[in-house]
């Protein structure tokens, strides 16, 4: 079955949460986070900095709340985060949700790297919640991470969830660790890319959902 270009459905889903704040924390979490928020005090003064100087004050604990959220990924699971949002539906045609904003932080160097993410696939039976897909990019987007694998976890727990007749996954991304230091390569972009069941075996999928990803961008 070759879907049908004038069936694709394009939205543009931004990830963000209307509502950040955390949720209480549990002992054992806030006793991680003053953990954590004497290390980057630790690590203050081992860059040279003091620590007690009155910009800096509050900076440790602020740091150790944001990498908590930042990799709050580690703690949130696909199939609670899709929940009852899977309904059964006979569309056949490819669903295509393009420029899912990104932000992740690589493992090597602890460093932020962001874009786009562009997810399709093809039904068997089962659609998704359209909202449900920029929340599953966050499970993992917000852990450490590579790109490569970014990407495929994120078909993976599609086709996990769903049971699609094919994933298309592409990830562009830049990366802070090229752009701030090493290679100092402000303009190039890394574009990961995961495909699985007919976005691999069937040819014309696969261009459809590449050349629709990339359109505009
Ligand atoms: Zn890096």
């Amino acid at each position: 079955m070759t879907p049908n270009v004038a069936a694709v459905r394009q939205l543009q889903v931004s990830p963000h949460d209307a509502n950040a704040d955390s949720p209480p924390m549990t002992a054992a979490a806030s006793e991680r986070q003053a953990e954590l928020a004497a290390l980057v005090r630790r690590q203050l003064e081992l860059l040279g900095e003091t620590p007690g100087r009155e910009g800096l004050l509050r900076t440790p604990e602020r740091v150790a709340r944001s990498l908590a959220w930042l990799t709050g990924g580690y703690e949130s699971d696909v199939r609670d985060v899709v929940g009852e949002a899977v309904f059964e539906e006979t569309h056949e045609s490819m669903v295509l949700v393009r420029d899912i904003e990104m932000y992740s932080m690589c493992e090597h160097h602890m460093l932020p790297f962001f874009g786009k993410v562009h997810i399709a696939y093809v039904p068997d039976g089962r659609i998704v919640g359209l909202s449900k897909l920029p929340r599953i990019v966050d499970v993992f987007a917000r852990r450490l991470q590579v790109q490569e694998r970014l990407t495929e976890q994120i078909a993976a727990a599609i086709e996990e969830v769903l049971q699609p007749r094919g994933v298309g996954v592409v990830i562009e991304a830049v990366h802070l660790c090229m752009m701030m230091r090493g290679v100092e390569k402000q303009n190039s972009k890394t574009i990961t890319c995961a495909l699985r069941g007919q976005f691999r075996e069937c040819a014309m999928t696969r261009d459809e959902f590449l050349r629709l990803a990339h359109r505009g961008t």
